[in-house]
């Protein structure tokens, strides 16, 4: 049996890995690469097999870097199902068709001239393909495969994808959760696994404690609104991230630790999402039912969910009180770029990242010290503060990952290390090799390995 790192090797996005058992062939994930212009062109070229040899595909959760390519493989002829959890085809039907979007958008502003990667009509049809399982239900999604999603506690509906092919058990981490993060539950642990991929996104990083993160966001709040009177904007992912943030508003205004202020939540996907997780309760831990509880109308500022473009450019007149929150999460595209260029020159403002940015992109440049940056091809002086708050990540950290990896009461026969910029997954690998006595390996992009 064989297993190519079609893309998440040695960096985080473009997650997919295609399994060829010598009967059939399927894919683990069908991942966008994203940021930096390397990133076009692995996606022109991200499937190494006709995609109509792909018998079907087993996506762990809905973000972009996990899912975005889909459409492309419908597009060439995949005729299969995609299975994944209910929570995650919902959300898929408004993450892909924006997509397409992004991706037409883009096309219009290419110099070669280059068709869209897909369009929004290739990312409507390729939802037809898409088939909801259960947490906890084996799935069969051919004879000679079995298969089981576990919860992974990362957003709404993320899962770790354990398959059974050839007498092999291949685990797939998916993206993990961080113990204790809200809205979802923990991550479930698999016992056993012969061939194991965890992702390492922060494979050589501690997070912060939740209450040293709270009092982080608070000052941001404050310093921001109360003191300099200027406006807050948090670029965010959509889907987890934006619903983490409004968490933490709901939960720091219910302890009265920050002004009253409104929050306008600008990105229709991230409205969809916030509606489509309000919508799940089961899905979630305890704790977020307050967050339910204020959006509904709690004490403390308004939430303004604005979906359409007219609402979203009244948000550039307002110069002091406001929380804005917006996608994409490393401001490489949508209407964070607006905003971006209504605050980030003006010394009373801020901006608050909350999420991982890749290598490449701009939110990286920005959190990186950057002096000017160009937005619409204009050049803009960064004088707002910057603020990177890094314990609201969904992912899980160092020791969380050790954590999970300790729940495996074997060594697994072989240990991947995927999802990670190259000094945290080979920090990752150490620290496996070093606690549990694993030999462990961090794969080349586009290495095929026997398993
Ligand atoms: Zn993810």
């Amino acid at each position: 049996m064989k297993l190519t790192f079609l893309g998440a090797a040695g960096e985080v996005t473009g997650s997919s890995y295609l399994v060829d058992t010598g009967e059939l062939k399927f894919l683990l994930d069908c991942g966008m690469f994203q940021g930096g212009r390397e990133a076009a062109a692995k996606n022109r070229h991200a499937f190494a097999c006709d995609p109509r040899e792909i018998a079907f595909v087993l996506l762990s959760h809905a973000h972009i870097d996990h899912s975005g390519l889909i459409p492309r493989l419908v597009a060439q002829g995949f005729r299969g199902a995609v299975y994944a959890t209910r929570a995650t085809c919902e959300l898929l039907g408004v993450m892909l068709p924006d997509s397409g979007h992004l991706q037409e958008r883009e096309a219009e502003y290419d110099r070669r001239g280059r068709a869209p990667l897909y369009t929004v009509a290739e990312a409507t049809a390729s939802l037809r393909h898409l088939v909801p399982v259960e947490y906890g239900a084996e799935l069969r999604p051919h004879a000679s495969v079995r298969c089981t999603f576990r919860d992974a506690g990362h957003i709404l509906g993320s899962a770790i994808v354990e398959v059974e092919a050839g007498g092999t058990k291949i685990v797939f981490s998916g993206d993990l959760g961080q113990p204790g993060h809200p809205i979802v539950r923990d991550p479930e642990r698999p016992a056993a696994a012969d061939v194991l991929l965890v992702e390492s996104t922060y494979g050589n990083r501690l997070h912060k404690s939740l209450t040293q993160t709270l009092d982080e966001f608070a000052y941001a709040l404050n310093d921001t609104l109360a003191s300099k009177k200027g406006n807050v904007v948090i670029p965010a992912f959509a889907v987890g991230r934006t619903q983490d943030i409004l968490y933490f508003i709901a939960e720091l205004r219910r302890q009265k630790r920050v002004p009253a202020f409104d929050v306008y939540l600008d990105s229709p996907m991230a409205v969809a999402a916030t509606r489509i997780t309000l919508a799940h309760p089961e899905l979630q831990d305890r704790e977020s039912l307050r967050m339910d509880a204020w959006l509904r109308g709690g004490e403390g500022g308004r939430v303004h969910f604005t979906e359409d473009v007219e609402d979203s450019k009244r948000i550039n007149s307002i110069r002091s009180g406001a929380v804005i929150i917006s996608a994409s999460g490393m401001c490489d595209g949508g209407r964070i770029k607006h905003h971006l260029k209504s605050n980030i020159s003006r010394p009373e403002c801020a901006i608050v990242f909350v999420g991982f940015q890749a290598a490449g992109s701009l939110g990286r440049r920005i959190v990186d010290g950057a002096k000017r940056v160009n937005l619409y091809r204009e050049p803009h002086r960064v004088r707002a503060k910057i603020f990177t708050i890094g314990g609201l990540s969904a992912h899980a950290d160092r020791d969380a990952l050790l954590g999970w990896l300790g729940g495996f009461r074997a060594a697994p026969r072989q240990c991947w290390v995927v999802h990670g910029e190259p000094l945290a997954a080979h920090a990752l690998r150490d620290a496996i090799e070093q606690r549990y006595g694993w030999r462990a390996a961090v794969p080349a992009a586009r290495q095929t390995v026997e398993i």
